[in-house]
């Protein structure tokens, strides 16, 4: 009788547990679901290397007198 008991219990036991992991899904889905100012966020001003044309962040490019660079290696090469 005492091992039905502890039975029920480790039951009961596991199924607060799943019905807890559950709702802190649920949960966390809401929070990763309304920010919609992530991707404005995540957006960087791109801009085109003159000598390449690779595009790259607007923090990374070089500025030069004709526009913007990759690299200081392209800068010289476009302006010398
Ligand atoms: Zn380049």
């Amino acid at each position: 009788m005492k091992i039905a008991l502890v039975l029920a219990l480790v039951l009961v036991g596991v199924w607060l547990f799943r019905l807890n992991r559950r709702s802190e899904r649920r949960g966390l889905d809401r929070q990763h679901t309304p920010p919609a100012e992530k991707p404005a966020a995540m957006a960087l001003d791109m801009v085109r290397c003159r000598q390449c044309d690779v595009h790259l962040p607007q923090a990374d490019a070089i500025a030069g007198k004709q526009g913007v660079y990759c690299s200081l290696e392209h800068r010289q090469r476009a302006e010398s």
